[in-house]
């Protein structure tokens, strides 16, 4: 685009007026043109790439106006005698006292950094003590002409000072140095070398000299405009700041020459004037004053910085307390120190972390690791160590006695059940919630590595998580040999899923309108595996681990293919009618893949299925903990027609909400609620609720786990329209259930005996 060229333009015409006028070609034209361009570039530039603020900008279009008349008036009014001849340095002046307030004016934006400001002050006086030795002294010396001639002699260096360290402060300030940001640097520096010009005529008293001393002033003008027009003007509002970087090259550079002044000006200067050694010894005093200053500045940031560095790596930022890492250091040295009793480590997981922060939202979750930290740390002594190691996973570890660790035990539980605030989102509902932990205990006995210890209390937190949550179990050595169990059996698994050794059971779904359950209507498909070895294994523990190895969207996809087409060879033979569906439970790390539903009608397609003949069963938990993308996933499963069964319904967080929430067209009453009709009035009670709310929202009910002809009976007469148990009978592979289906054998009565 032109526009972004313009300084390229400026730039040639500036430097071709600056040619002319240093070989004496059209002198007249040269200031007035590139002057007025360069304030013209000042004002428009910012316009025309939006750079914002334009506050800096207007100062330096002022100060290139006023620098300009200046210089016209100047050479207009040179020759008259005092004061008239001093009117060209009126403008002058008022145009350095805008540069410098323009300039201070970015670097303001940039945020004014320690380090570069005691540079700059280093460099101003080493620089001050030269031009006042140098330029100033001599000029004031100088007899026979007004005091105010002397002091705008002394007083042009005096303001380059200036200039001086707001540009070495700017240099110092911002780690990227565009286009733009360089061409005002070495505006600034033409400035500097034009005026030092003029300093050294003005030492024996004259104040005007060659035309040559005017083309820095000139070049000046020319880059300045440039750095208006160059697009990366807009950047300069924005600095990067510079990493604290005490002593770079670059830096000693500019500070050596500084600090080297006031020694080489004693040895270099000739003759000594008491005020000039006052000068210098107190330049000289101040400068190393600001060099122990900065010097001992730069340690400390140093020492701050690493102290904030390792803090960072070794503590969880949202509780301050100690992370994995830093817990693996205390934990070896508190194993190889001496002590009364035995080390000790807790290893808890809240349970229920995951609602928290689904239903309130992160910052609620925040808050709540926040307070149990907290109040962990309240709670323990102050010599047991408390970190955080995961999401929402704690480690207390302590050296004491075991009763000792036993009361610590319920400490720590009492710390994490008792109600917290929450605030939801916004200015969402605030709300009190009770969350749980289960904890693995284990006592360092032959342990030398933390890492070995953090295994055993995580397999022993495990354990407690399994066996119903919110409790903490000890860990001893037998879980360990649980643990290697479980990893054969992962590897047999993921050996029996590749080659397709798991069969599939079916189990009769009756509809009990009858009064009975004479006629079976669907079947679930329940999955067998027969190992090599150890022989039937039940799916409550291979399906466990297959979800912990990620084996359990291939078994998954495997049952369900295996079992539409089961139903689809059943339709075409005519073994089952064409209302008869088939039940398959569906593991919620399969609703976590965004392709499942593309599966599921794949299946249906190749089997000519209709999609109303599949039931996929459901935890609760997929509702409860599933999140968006389960929720889509359910929603599309529902547009193709299957159907979606609410499992083990009443044994999670049967939350009558997520039931309306979600797309589900039917539950199914867990086997213990059914397990005690006829002789618990709760559960028949519970029974009759799921019963109401169910016909309510118009979702199908099927009662499983029904062993005995009473239980059946109290179903009966709760309205229950669909039941399933071993009273019909147990899972059988599909053979044999075709056969019980073809002879309607013993229909109505319990089969039990066989094998499952
Ligand atoms: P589930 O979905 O609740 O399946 C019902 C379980 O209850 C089955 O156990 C079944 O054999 C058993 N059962 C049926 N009638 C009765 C009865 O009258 N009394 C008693 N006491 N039990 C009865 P199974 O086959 O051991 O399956 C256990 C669980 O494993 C299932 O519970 C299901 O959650 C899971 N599972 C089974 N197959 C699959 C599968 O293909 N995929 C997934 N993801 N999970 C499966
Ligand atoms: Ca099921
Ligand atoms: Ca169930």
């Amino acid at each position: 685009m032109v526009r972004d060229r313009l300084w390229m333009g400026l730039l040639g015409i500036g430097l071709a007026a600056s040619a002319l006028w240093a070989f004496d070609v059209f002198p007249g034209l040269a200031f007035p043109l590139v002057g007025g361009l360069s304030a013209l570039a000042w004002a428009a530039g910012p316009r025309l790439h939006d750079v914002r603020p334009r506050r800096p900008w207007r100062l330096l279009t002022a100060a290139a106006l006023f620098f300009l008349a200046g210089i016209v008036v100047r050479a207009l009014v040179i020759a008259h005698p005092y004061p008239l001849g001093q009117l060209g340095d009126a403008f002058s002046i008022c145009g350095f006292g805008l540069f410098i307030a323009g300039m201070a004016v970015f670097l303001n934006r940039w945020g004014i950094n320690r380090h570069a400001l005691l540079d700059g002050l280093i460099v101003c006086i080493g620089a001050a003590i030269t031009s006042a030795l140098l330029f100033v002294l001599p000029a004031i010396a100088i007899s026979g002409r007004p005091a105010l001639v002397s002091v705008l002699a002394g007083g042009y260096p005096t303001l380059d000072i200036v200039l001086l360290l707001l540009g070495v402060n700017m240099a110092f300030t911002t780690a990227v140095r565009q286009r733009s940001f360089q061409f005002l640097g070495a505006m600034i520096l033409l400035i500097f070398a034009g005026d030092l010009g003029y300093a050294i005529i003005g030492r024996h008293g004259e104040l005007t000299g060659s035309r040559l001393l005017d083309l820095p002033f000139l070049v000046a003008f020319t880059i300045g405009g440039a750095a208006a027009l160059h697009p990366t003007a807009k950047a300069l509002a924005q600095a990067t700041p510079l990493p604290i970087q005490a002593w770079s090259p670059a830096r000693m550079l500019i500070i050596g020459p500084a600090v080297a002044a006031p020694f080489l000006l004693t040895v270099l200067l000739p003759h000594e004037t008491p005020l000039s050694r006052w000068i210098l010894g107190a330049g000289g005093a101040a400068i190393v004053a600001l060099l122990l200053v900065r010097a001992s500045d730069a340690v400390q940031s140093h020492a701050a910085a690493q102290r904030r560095f390792e803090h960072q790596a070794t503590h969880d930022p949202l509780t301050g307390l100690p992370n994995r890492r830093l817990l693996q250091l205390m934990v070896e040295r508190r194993l190889t120190e001496r002590g009364t009793g035995d080390v000790w480590m807790f290893y808890l997981d809240l349970d229920g972390f995951k609602l928290v922060n689904d239903s309130w939202g992160h910052p609620a979750g925040d808050r709540l690791i926040v307070e149990v930290g907290a109040r962990l740390r309240h709670a323990l002594p102050a010599e047991a160590t408390v970190a955080r190691v995961g999401g929402d996973e704690f480690v207390v570890v302590q050296r004491c006695t075991e009763p000792e660790a036993m009361a610590g035990a319920r400490r720590i539980m009492e710390c994490v059940e008792r109600p917290l605030l929450v605030v939801g989102g916004g200015e969402g509902p605030t709300a009190e919630v009770v969350v749980g932990a289960s904890m693995g205990i284990v006592r360092a006995d032959r342990h030398d590595t933390a890492e070995a210890l953090m295994r055993d209390a995580d397999t022993a937190m495990y354990q407690a998580k399994e066996q119903g949550r919110n409790r903490w179990t000890v860990f001893d050595a037998s879980m360990r040999d649980a643990v290697r169990e479980r990893v054969e059996i992962e590897v047999a698994l993921r050996a029996a899923v590749a080659q397709e050794q798991l069969a599939i059971a079916y189990q009769p779904i009756v509809d009990l309108t009858d009064g009975l359950g004479t006629s079976t209507v669907g079947a679930e498909a329940l999955v067998r595996w027969e190992h090599p070895v150890r022989g039937w294994i039940g799916p409550n523990m291979f399906i466990a681990v297959a979800e912990d190895a990620n084996l359990i969207s291939a078994l998954g996809a495997w049952v369900l293919r295996e079992s539409v087409l089961q139903l689809s060879r059943w339709r075409d033979k005519g073994v089952v009618d064409e209302d008869f569906w088939m039940s398959v439970n569906v593991s919620p790390r399969q609703l976590g893949d965004a392709t499942f539903p593309d599966r599921v009608a794949a299946i249906l397609a190749q089997a000519r299925v209709p999609a109303r003949n599949l039931v996929l069963e459901i935890t609760e938990s997929v509702m409860v903990e599933g999140g968006e993308l389960t929720e889509r996933l359910l929603l599309r499963l529902r547009e193709l027609g299957v159907r979606i069964s609410v499992d083990d319904f009443g044994t999670g967080f049967s939350a009558l909400g997520y039931l309306r929430r979600h797309p589900v067209t039917g539950v199914k009453i867990d086997r213990s609620f059914v397990g005690g009709l006829g002789a618990s009035t709760e559960d028949e009670e519970i029974v009759r609720a799921v019963v109401a709310m169910s016909s309510a929202l118009s979702l199908a009910v099927v009662a499983e786990g029904v062993e005995t002809t009473a239980q059946r009976d109290v179903l009966v007469a709760l309205k229950v329209p669909l039941a399933q148990g071993w009273l019909w009978g147990k899972a059988v592979p599909a053979s044999t259930f075709a056969g019980r289906l073809r002879s309607r054998e013993r229909v109505g009565e319990p089969v039990g005996g066989r094998s499952d």
